[in-house]
């Protein structure tokens, strides 16, 4: 939409901040407020990997610009409500964060990690979808989000617990595309225990990916064994 139509639009349907919702500027993504809280909360990977010590994980590099706290925590909720403005918002983040590691040429493509088809039905999107495309976007690479499955299972993540959602993870399934030799870059809301990240990075290994990078708007900085039952998935 060109912001002729977007300016137009926001008469009709108020644009609001991504993260607490409340009316902004018709062409912002973010309150103030809340572009502070998130400054605040930027983190690095090394932050998580260091609650991950002596772990091995299958991607070449991993990437995630918040703390899951706050505003950050926020931002995901309300996209999993179908607001649009965190994944925006987050997804330049990222990209900023993966081009200074990995040159945008090199990336064949990015993927999310899939939903079921009933949850798609439900929520009629996808928000690691919605990351992703933010994040290609931003990179000015394609995107794909044909290249893994997930099969319905009547278990949610945030109901298992983390030695459960590993297993919960086999429920991915790899499709027949090939990707010989590709670059792939791999998103998803949250990273917390990277059991769900590492279940679909092994699946596009298998597929013939070279490297599989991983990128998270957000990551949990706490060691699996203190993740709360309720917490959120992945
Ligand atoms: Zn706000």
């Amino acid at each position: 939409m060109n912001r002729a139509g977007a300016f137009l639009l926001n008469l009709l349907y108020p644009n609001r901040c991504g993260c607490c919702k409340v009316r902004i500027a018709w062409d912002a993504l973010l309150c103030a407020d809340c572009l502070e809280k998130l400054d605040a909360l930027r983190c690095t990977p090394a932050d998580w990997l260091c609650c991950h010590k002596g772990e091995e994980f299958p991607w070449a590099g991993v990437f995630t610009v918040f703390s899951y706290e706050s505003a950050a925590r926020d931002g995901i909720l309300a996209m999993k409500d179908g607001a649009q403005n965190f994944g925006r918002y987050a997804g330049s983040a990222l990209a900023e964060q993966v081009r200074a590691a990995v040159p945008p040429a090199e990336i064949d493509c990015v993927t999310w990690v899939p939903v079921s088809a009933v949850r798609r039905h439900r929520q009629g999107y996808a928000h690691a979808e919605l990351l992703g495309k933010s994040l290609a976007e931003a990179l000015g690479r394609p995107a794909n989000g044909r290249l893994l499955k997930q099969s319905d299972s009547s278990l949610r993540q945030h109901q298992l617990s983390a030695s459960e959602r590993a297993v919960f993870g086999m429920v991915f399934r790899r499709t027949n595309a090939d990707l010989s030799g590709q670059t792939v870059l791999l998103t998803d809301d949250v990273l917390t225990t990277g059991s769900t990240m590492r279940r679909c990075t092994e699946l596009l290994l298998e597929m013939g990916a070279a490297r599989v990078f991983a990128a998270a708007a957000a990551c949990r900085l706490r060691r699996p064994r203190e993740v709360q039952p309720e917490n959120e998935e992945n």
